[in-house]
């Protein structure tokens, strides 16, 4: 199944309820604009993508994947992803997303500078702040933010750095946007624990993906009182039972690029720790990474998402037979949009948000996004958190479009 096939049965599971009419259906499906282009650089081309899924709430709005294995079917349902997501969290934005098939790693500075700054040549007529506003995501940071606010800005003449989100500070960027992903995260774990009356310091955690979305949850939880038992990158895992030490493993992380060379731990593979015994998952690299073939081997009771669609439709299914409790990615991951947001807003009025005004929006809007979710999802006896996360999303995105006529 393709990963839009598979974004897309999401939503099909909730058609029936909602009784949603084949308009509403193909509204809610199709992209409203899908981009292409080569970037040249260095006498290579790497194909890229801006697809925009839509745009009734406002902006579209979604990061940009520097990755080898980009492809314009997971970019579509990275757009169509964002569209519910911000829709779900209350903002004023639509969905898009943007790609480019390169494997950063293997560049230097300047040609990873030279790619951003193409891509932005490539894509600009189609961005601005009221029109599509990207922002970081897998293998890109600030840094590439921050080229790619110069160079639109050098083709515009003017300064527009509410054009993109997740800039450095000193381009206008937000002092929480870094660790805002993780923050939503957490505040989201939190109140399911809460709800489900389980104790932090007698819970344990595996988390896949440790770059910015996976360390930085990492270390949160841990300040915490969670027991982080193991933690991957792409090279494989680590496991202590006893607990990690997740400083040293994150200064192994920055120093060795891999956490694989933290001493004392055992190493294991990327399939193993999807399958360990602990009380919490936390999906923190790609999509497709809990499917049909090893859904049935996981044990632990809550998935929480923080990557886009790391756990399959039909893995969905074969969870909830489980009892596993799924936190879908729209909810779990928001908290990085809801800062972006905000950065966006600063940028666009000038004022300097403050850190304690900062976390306290995103603790309103999370705490707000979780209880309307969890609440649908209890009321209705055969629902996952992600059928009514998408319930609610795509009622808001179907309003929308129905005040702007494009609907009967
Ligand atoms: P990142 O590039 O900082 O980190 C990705 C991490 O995943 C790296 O540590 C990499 O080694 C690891 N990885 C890759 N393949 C793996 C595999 N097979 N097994 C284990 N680890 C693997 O990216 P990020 O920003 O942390 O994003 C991670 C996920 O979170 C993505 O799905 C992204 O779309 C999602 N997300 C991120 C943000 C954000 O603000 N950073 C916001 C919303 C969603």
């Amino acid at each position: 199944m393709s990963v839009f096939e598979n974004a897309k049965s999401n939503l099909e599971k909730v058609s029936g309820y909602m009784k949603l009419s084949d308009k509403e259906m193909n509204l809610l499906l199709s992209h409203k604009a899908v981009r292409k282009a080569k970037l040249r650089v260095r006498g290579k081309e790497y194909d890229a993508w801006r697809i925009v899924h839509n745009d009734a709430l406002g902006p579209s709005k979604g990061g940009i994947r520097f990755h080898p294995k980009v492809s314009e079917d997971e970019v579509k349902s990275l757009s169509f992803w964002m569209s519910f997501k911000t829709s779900l969290a209350g903002l004023p934005y639509g969905g898009a997303k943007g790609g480019v098939k390169i494997n950063p790693k293997e560049l230097d500075q300047k040609t990873l500078e030279e790619v951003s700054r193409a891509y932005m040549k490539a894509f600009h007529e189609f961005m601005g702040q009221d029109k599509d506003i990207p922002a970081p995501d897998v293998y890109t940071n600030a840094q590439i933010m921050g080229w790619m606010l110069d160079e639109f800005e050098k083709i515009k003449g003017k300064h527009e750095p509410g054009f993109i989100t997740g800039k450095p500070i000193e381009l206008g960027g937000s002092e929480l946007r870094a660790d805002a992903t993780s923050k939503g995260g957490k505040i989201i774990l939190d109140l399911l624990m809460e709800k489900l009356g389980r104790k932090i310091d007698e819970t344990t955690v595996a988390i896949q993906g440790f770059g910015n979305a996976g360390m930085n949850i990492a270390k949160m939880l841990h300040d915490e009182g969670y027991d982080i038992i193991a933690v991957s990158d792409s090279k494989g895992g680590i496991l202590n039972k006893q607990g990690l030490d997740i400083e040293k493993a994150m200064k192994t992380k920055q120093e060795e690029k891999t956490v694989v060379k933290y001493d004392d731990a055992e190493q294991i593979s990327n399939e193993q720790i999807l399958e360990l015994d602990v009380d919490v998952l936390v999906l923190a690299a790609l999509e497709n990474q809990i499917t049909k073939e090893n859904a049935g081997s996981v044990r632990a009771g809550i998935i929480l998402e923080l990557a886009n669609g790391p756990v399959t439709s039909e893995a969905d299914d074969i969870l909830h037979e489980k009892d596993v409790i799924v936190v879908p990615d729209i909810l779990a991951n928001a908290g990085g949009v809801v800062v972006s947001y905000e950065e966006w807003a600063q940028n666009r009025t000038g004022n300097i948000l403050s850190m304690e005004y900062l976390e306290k929006v995103l603790q309103d809007r999370m705490v707000n996004a979780f209880n309307r979710t969890y609440d649908l999802y209890k009321s209705e006896e055969s629902f996952t958190m992600r059928n009514a996360a998408y319930v609610l999303a795509a009622k808001r995105i179907l309003s929308a479009e129905r005040y702007r006529g494009r609907l009967d």
